[in-house]
C-alpha cells in the first residue's frame, strides 16, 4: 500500500503497471524541481498528487458512427482491421494509420510520427479512440487524427472499471519533463488505485465540519478522476469540492506558518539596542539634502521605532516610484551608524547598486559625515573585492552598498545592524534567515515602488510590518501619458527633438525579444542604429541592454547623466530604480506586451525633476481589445496601487509578480486572487487557532505540523 509519505524513488517497489525504477526515479527528480525540493528522496506520492489537471475532458459518453456528427469530440469504441506505416515527403514524415469498425461503420485513425503504433494496434484489437472526429467525404469515413486512445484487453473487459485514458471524465496534464498527459494519467490513477483508504487529515475536525470541507483522501483522488456526476466546468474552473478542500488547506497551513513566524519574531531579541539621541538625531538631519515630505517624515519614525525596540525590525516600506524611499532608507542607516553598527544596502541589479553609492557617497559628502561607504559588486576587480572584504571584517566600512548576491556571498561584517534591501520583488522570498548569518540579528528594511495590492500584500509579507510613502516629493508634475499606434511614429520622433532642444533627455523602451521572434520585432541595438544614424543624428544616442558586460553598463549610465546623451534606447535593464531627473519622454516600443505594472514602473523613470514629463505608449501590431483596455489604464490613472489591482484582475498574480521571483509561496492549488474568499476563511481559521488559549493541545499539534513542512522553513535551526 501506498501512503502520502512513500517517496516516490520507491514507487517501483509497488509493483504498479508500467513504473519501473528510472520512472520511478525520473518522476521523482520532477516532482522534487517543482517543489523546490533540493533531493529527489524528498519527493513523496503527496507531492506528485499536487500536480493538478490543467483541465478535464468528459469522454464518458461512447459514441457510434450512426450518431456522430462531423466535428464532433467524442470517445468510441472501434475494432482494429488493417493499419500500416505510411511514408510522405519522400519518408521525411512518417505516419501511422488503421481503418476500423464500431461495428456499424468503418473509420480511420492516423497519428504522426508515432510508427511504433504499428506494434501496438493488431489486427482484430479492441480500443477506445478519443478526439475529433471528421467526415471524410472522398472515402465516406469518419477520421480522427492523433486520437487518444486505449486498448481494451479481452472480450469481457468491462470498460466502466478498466478504463484510464477514455470512456470517463479524464484529467489533462500539462507536460511534466518528459511525462506527457497519457503517461501522467496513467501513472496517477496506478498511484491513486493503490493508495491506502487511510488518507491522514491534519486539519483539526471541527475546522474541517465548520467549513463545510470534503476529507482529504477523497478529494485527492476526486480532482484527478472527478465523478461521473461531476461538473466538468466546476474542476476545470478549480471550483468543484475537491478543489475548494485542497485549496482551503492550503491557505490554512500558510496562515499558520505566517502567524508562527510572527509569534517567533516577537520572542527573538536583537543584539546591542539602538539608541537615538540627540547626537544621532543630529547626525540625521544633516545628512538630508531637500526637507522631508510628511510621508518620509511618518514612516521614518515608523522604521526608528522598530530600531529601538528590543526586538529585530521586519518592515517594508512601500512607496510609488519616485516618492523618495532611498533617502528614508539612508536615514535608517545613519542611525545605525551613529550607533556603532555596520549596514548594507542590497540592490537587484548593478546599475542600481551604483546608483545607490553614487547617491550615498555625494550625500556623505555634501553632509561633510565621516562615514565610509564601499561598493561592492561582481565587477570588482579581484584584489579590490578582496580589500573592501577585509575593511569590512574589520568593521571600517560603514555602509555597504552592493548586489544582493555579492553581499549575502562574500561578506563577513563585523557587527551588522541594519540591511536595507532595495526593489524586494526582484529577489525573491526574503530569507531572513540569509540574512541573519550575515550578522547578529540586524534590522532588516525591505523597500518596494510595487504597489503589491492589499489582497497580495498580506499573503506575501504576512509578517512583515508594513510602512507607505504615500505623498510624492513637492514639485512634481503629473506625467501625461498617451497610447499611439505605429502611424504617428514621425510625429512622435519630432517631439522628442523639441524636448531635447529645449535641454531635456529621453529614454526609449523595448521589450527584450525572444529568438524565435525577431522578425516581427525591433530589437534594441537595430533601434539604437536607426535613431542615431538616421532619425537623430544631431544628438548623441546611447544603448543599454541586459548583456553588456557591468563597466560597460556603467559608462553608459554615467555618459547619460552627464547629458552627454540625450537620448537613451534601452531593454527593461532600466525598469527599476534609474534615476535621471533631467529625463522628461519615455517612449515605449511594443507596450501591449508589458503588464501595467511594468509599464508603470518604466514610465515612473521620468517625471522625477520639475519639468513636465510624457510618457507615450506605442503598440505596434494587433492591438486587441484587451491590451488596448489595458493600455489605456495607463492613460488614466498614475496610481499605482490602482494599477496593480487592474493588472491582478487581468493578469493573475503569477503574471504580475512572476511566481519564481516574486516571494509569493509557489501554490499547488490555490489562486490568490480567485479563491480571496477561501483565504479569508482559512485566514480566519489559523488565527481562531493560534488566539484560542483553551485550544492549546490541537494549537501545539498544529504547530509542530506546519513546522514539519519544508515549504514553510519553519523548523528550527540547531
Ligand atoms: P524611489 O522611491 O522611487 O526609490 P528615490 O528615492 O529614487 O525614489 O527618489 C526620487 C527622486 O526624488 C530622487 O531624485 C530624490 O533625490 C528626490 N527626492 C526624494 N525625496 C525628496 C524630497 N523630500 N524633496 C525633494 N526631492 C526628493
Ligand atoms: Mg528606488
Amino acid at each position: 500500500m501506498l501512503t502520502l509519505n512513500t517517496p516516490l524513488v520507491e514507487l517501483h517497489h509497488h509493483a504498479l503497471p508500467r513504473i519501473g525504477q528510472t520512472t520511478a526515479f525520473k518522476l521523482a527528480v520532477e516532482i522534487a524541481n517543482i517543489t523546490a525540493k533540493p533531493d529527489a528522496r524528498q519527493a513523496t506520492v503527496e507531492d506528485l498528487l499536487h500536480y493538478l489537471p490543467m483541465r478535464y475532458e468528459d469522454r464518458s459518453n461512447l459514441a457510434n458512427t450512426s450518431m456522430l456528427q462531423d466535428g464532433q469530440t467524442a470517445s468510441m469504441e472501434v475494432m482494429v482491421r488493417v493499419g500500416g506505416i505510411v511514408p510522405l515527403k519522400g519518408g521525411r514524415i512518417k505516419m501511422y494509420e488503421f481503418i476500423g469498425t464500431d461495428g456499424i461503420g468503418q473509420v480511420r485513425a492516423f497519428w504522426w510520427n508515432q510508427i511504433y503504433l504499428n506494434k501496438v494496434f493488431n489486427r482484430g484489437a479492441r480500443v477506445i479512440l478519443y478526439g475529433q472526429w471528421k467526415w471524410n467525404r472522398y472515402k465516406n469515413y469518419f477520421e480522427v487524427e492523433n486520437p487518444e486512445y486505449e486498448m481494451l484487453q479481452d472480450e469481457d473487459d468491462d470498460i466502466e472499471s478498466s478504463a484510464i485514458h477514455t470512456a470517463r471524465r479524464v484529467p489533462v496534464y500539462r507536460k511534466l519533463g518528459d511525462f506527457r498527459t497519457r503517461q501522467l494519467r496513467s501513472i496517477f490513477h496506478h498511484v491513486l488505485a493503490n493508495l491506502s483508504e487511510e488518507v491522514e487529515d491534519p486539519l483539526p475536525e471541527e475546522i474541517v465540519a465548520r467549513n463545510v470541507l470534503m476529507p482529504r483522501g477523497e478529494a485527492l483522488r476526486l480532482i484527478h478522476f472527478p465523478g461521473d456526476d461531476a461538473s466538468i466546468d466546476a474542476y476545470t474552473e478549480a471550483r468543484s469540492a475537491a478543489h475548494r478542500r485542497l485549496i482551503f488547506e492550503e491557505f490554512f497551513w500558510l496562515a499558520m506558518a505566517l502567524g508562527v513566524r510572527r509569534g517567533e519574531r516577537q520572542t527573538e531579541p536583537k543584539g546591542e539596542l539602538i539608541e537615538i539621541n540627540d547626537r544621532v538625531r543630529e547626525a540625521v538631519r544633516a545628512i538630508l539634502p531637500f526637507s522631508p515630505t510628511n510621508a518620509q517624515k511618518r514612516t521614518l519614525k515608523e522604521i526608528v521605532d522598530d530600531m529601538t525596540s528590543e526586538r529585530p525590525m521586519n518592515r517594508l516600506l512601500q512607496g510609488d516610484v519616485g516618492s523618495g524611499k532611498t533617502i528614508v532608507g539612508v536615514q535608517a542607516m545613519v542611525i545605525a551608524v551613529e550607533n556603532g553598527y555596520q549596514t548594507a544596502m542590497m540592490a537587484p541589479t548593478e546599475i542600481l547598486a551604483e546608483q545607490h553609492a553614487r547617491n550615498i557617497k555625494r550625500i556623505i559628502a555634501a553632509a561633510d559625515a565621516p562615514y565610509r561607504a564601499e561598493l561592492l559588486t561582481g565587477s570588482l576587480k579581484a584584489k579590490e573585492k578582496r580589500a573592501i572584504q577585509s575593511a569590512i571584517a574589520e568593521g571600517d566600512v560603514d555602509i555597504v552598498v552592493g548586489t544582493h548576491a555579492v553581499i549575502q556571498e562574500a561578506v563577513q561584517f563585523k557587527k551588522l545592524g541594519l540591511a536595507v534591501i532595495d526593489e524586494q520583488h526582484r529577489f525573491g522570498v526574503l530569507q531572513r534567515a540569509a540574512i541573519r548569518k550575515m550578522g547578529l540579528n540586524p534590522d532588516v528594511l525591505v523597500m518596494t515602488a510595487t504597489p503589491i495590492p492589499r489582497s497580495l500584500a498580506m499573503t506575501v509579507y504576512g509578517d512583515l510590518e508594513v510602512s507607505v510613502i504615500d505623498e510624492l516629493p513637492p514639485g512634481r508634475t503629473p506625467i501625461r501619458t498617451f497610447v499611439r499606434g505605429e502611424d504617428r511614429r514621425d510625429k512622435i520622433y519630432d517631439f522628442i527633438r523639441e524636448q531635447i532642444k529645449i535641454g531635456r533627455q529621453a529614454y526609449v523602451v523595448l521589450p527584450i525579444i525572444e529568438e524565435s521572434e525577431k522578425l516581427d520585432l525591433r530589437n534594441a541595438t537595430e533601434m539604437y542604429q536607426t535613431l542615431q544614424l538616421e532619425v537623430f543624428p544631431e544628438f548623441k544616442v546611447s544603448l543599454l541592454h541586459g548583456r553588456m558586460k557591468p563597466e560597460e553598463k556603467e559608462a553608459v549610465m554615467k555618459e547619460f547623466i552627464a547629458n552627454h546623451s540625450q537620448i537613451l534606447v534601452a531593454t527593461t535593464v532600466i525598469e527599476v530604480g534609474v534615476d535621471v531627473p533631467n529625463s522628461s519622454v519615455m517612449l515605449i516600443e511594443h507596450a501591449e506586451r508589458f503588464g501595467l505594472s511594468q509599464l508603470h514602473q518604466l514610465r515612473g523613470r521620468v517625471g522625477r525633476g520639475a519639468a513636465e514629463s510624457y510618457c507615450i505608449l506605442l503598440a505596434q501590431y494587433q492591438k486587441t481589445e484587451v491590451s488596448r483596455e489595458r493600455l489605456k489604464i495607463m492613460e488614466e490613472t498614475t496610481d499605482g496601487f490602482k494599477i496593480a489591482e487592474k493588472d491582478l484582475e487581468i493578469r493573475g498574480p503569477g503574471e504580475v509578480m512572476g511566481t519564481r521571483q516574486s516571494g509569493i509561496p509557489a501554490f499547488r492549488v490555490a489562486n490568490i486572487v480567485r479563491d480571496q474568499q477561501l483565504l479569508q476563511q482559512a485566514r480566519k481559521e489559523a488565527e481562531f487557532m493560534l488566539n484560542e488559549r483553551r485550544m492549546t493541545r490541537e494549537t501545539d499539534r498544529l504547530i509542530s505540523y506546519v513546522r514539519s513542512l519544508p515549504r514553510f522553513g519553519l523548523a528550527r535551526i540547531g
